[in-house]
Order: structure tokens, then sequence, then C-alpha cells
């Protein structure tokens, strides 16, 4: 089975049957999905993630959950902007 890290929280995501399930509407074995945001960028996120996110996500909601969810993987690690 494949499998895609998600974009958020970085994790690997199973893919049953690849991309082409997923859009398929093929949910079974599948961890994840690619969401097309309102400006049109991808991201492939966990469900997880996905259930974190507001109903109309913004590049910048991925972003927010995204450091949610480093900021619970490392709870003591400071969030910072200065670590590029
Ligand atoms: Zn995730």
């Amino acid at each position: 089975m494949a499998s895609e890290p998600c974009e958020s929280c970085g994790d690997d995501v199973p893919i049953g049957g690849g991309i082409a399930a997923i859009w398929s509407m093929e949910p079974q074995g599948t961890g994840g999905m690619t969401l097309e945001l309102e400006d049109g960028t991808e991201h492939f996120l966990c469900f997880e993630c996905i259930s974190r996110l507001p109903d109309e996500p913004t590049a910048e909601d991925v972003a927010d959950v995204a450091a949610a969810a480093d900021a619970a993987e490392d709870a003591d690690a400071e969030r910072g902007d200065d670590d590029e």
C-alpha cells in the first residue's frame, strides 16, 4: 500500500489504491486526502488534520493546523518564526 506524508503533522498516511481512489471517493484504507483550497493550492492532509480545519480552509488555516500539530508533538519546544 502506498503512503504519503501529511503536509501538516508529517505522519505517513496510507493511501489505499493511490490518488485515483481518493478522487473516486473510496476512503477505505485511506488515512487522508488532497484538499484543494479556495486559493487553488493543494495540500495532502490526514483526516485528523482535516477535521481540525474550518469549513472553508485557506492555506493559512492549514499552516495553523500544522503549527498546532507541531506544538502538540513537541509540547515543550518553543514555537517561533526564527528557525528557518
Ligand atoms: Zn496530519
